[in-house]
């Protein structure tokens, strides 16, 4: 098998496991209790948050542990909107952001709140000179990703963080995609709130956290004990948290190598494929994209007879959008940098990992190559299309 749908998720690292493990057996303790097996979980805890911390250059205290990236967006949007709705109601996000955030702002909508999406360039980048005129005295938050999912596009983060604090208004990023594999300085872009997951670094499902920054006023998402600074209540799910610090730690030693790794291999499958697969192309930037993200288009045909035939090979790939869900609808990424419906159906997203190789490449170039002309054999459109050309001719 040949997994490369490492964006959607990833492989829990073997270290992690074995970090893991006896926070489920030996290490049980709640870390609220008094004793001492509750004070293992208690360390485990405050070790994981200060991993964390040292990553982004935040300050332990600011990381609050949540059930994953999704819940971090969700809290980070609905308990600002609340928190700040006597200044204003009119929040700025783009309209390349995850579900998490597009579907959380559609929520805000029907409760009274204005939002305003962002257009992107054809290389789904956030114009900040847009950004800047969408800036009204009504606006309380800024919500951009840091790298999106689907075309791996890194977003102008610090630019964006400078625009939010001179304007004096929160500025919130989904960094779940970047985080592991960018280094991000949350002083330095200043960046409010952060949204990560740890299923996307090598790190178990379930769990992720919201980094806020000291100051920034805003409510519990879930009411109940005292854990996380009353922010968040509910017995920690330790062995989560214990991942999850043991994944960063990893990501972090590892990053500049696997990256550069990862960047290599990627332009080498890039280059291949657009040259050797007639009618494709790149979605996303040629260079400043994520490090292990390659976002395909092929003409005359459809994505998911694509990624069929792919896994018929052994080989894990997406669509790069929710079309997995039965939707018909084509990617709201693709059809944001300007895709026409037709060519973006045809899309195909492959996330390398860790432990992608070379040899990985080469088969998956192959088989695209293959399926490719196979699946446009059978296509009336491009049949159509040849027919037109030869006209021309
Ligand atoms: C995966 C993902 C999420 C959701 O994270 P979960 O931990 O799966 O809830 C949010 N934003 C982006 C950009 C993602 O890629």
């Amino acid at each position: 098998m040949i997994y490369l749908d490492n964006a959607a998720t990833t492989k829990t690292h073997e270290d992690v496991v074995k970090e893991m493990l006896p926070y489920f057996t030996e290490n049980y303790g709640n870390a609220s209790s008094v004793y001492d097996l509750g004070s293992k979980s208690k360390l485990a805890i405050t070790k994981s948050r200060e991993t964390i911390a040292a990553a982004l250059n935040a300050k332990p205290e600011e990381i609050y542990f949540t059930a994953g990236g999704s819940e971090s967006d969700n809290w980070a949007l609905k308990a600002t909107a609340e928190a700040y709705k006597n200044k204003g109601k009119h929040i700025i996000t783009s309209k390349i952001e995850h579900h998490a955030i597009l579907h959380t702002c559609e929520y805000l909508e029907r409760e009274g709140y204005e939002i305003t999406y962002l257009d992107v360039d054809e290389r789904g980048l956030v114009d900040v000179e847009e950004l800047k005129q969408a800036i009204r005295p009504d606006t309380i938050l800024i919500s951009v990703m840091f790298a999106n999912n689907e075309i791996g596009t890194i977003e102008p983060i610090e630019e964006i963080g400078s625009i939010a604090k001179e304007y004096g208004i929160l500025f919130h990023t989904d960094a779940v995609q970047a985080f592991g594999q960018i280094p991000i300085n949350v002083e330095k872009m200043h960046i409010d709130m952060l949204s990560a997951s740890g299923h996307k670094l090598n790190g178990p499902k379930g769990i992720g956290f919201l980094y806020i920054r000291k100051g920034v006023k805003i409510g519990s998402f879930i009411h109940g004990g005292a854990q996380e600074r009353k922010r968040r209540a509910g017995t920690e799910n330790v062995p989560g948290i214990v991942g999850l610090g043991k994944a960063v730690e990893i990501a972090v030693a590892t990053m500049e190598e696997r990256t550069k790794k990862e960047s290599e291999l990627r332009d080498y499958l890039i280059e291949r494929v657009l040259k050797e697969v007639p009618y494709s192309r790149l979605n996303g930037p040629r260079k400043d994209r994520l490090p292990n993200n390659v976002s395909f288009c092929f003409q005359f045909i459809e994505g998911e007879s694509l990624l069929i035939m792919l896994d018929m090979k052994g080989i894990c790939a997406s669509s790069g959008s929710a079309c997995t869900s039965g939707s018909l609808d084509p990617s709201h990424v693709l059809l944001a940098i300007g895709l026409p419906h037709e060519i973006a159906h045809g899309s195909l997203r492959l996330t390398l990992g860790a432990d992608t190789t070379k040899e990985d490449m080469d088969t998956t170039i192959e088989a695209i190559k293959e399926i490719v002309q196979k699946l446009r054999d059978m296509s009336p459109l491009y049949e159509d299309f040849k027919k037109k050309s030869a006209v021309s001719e």
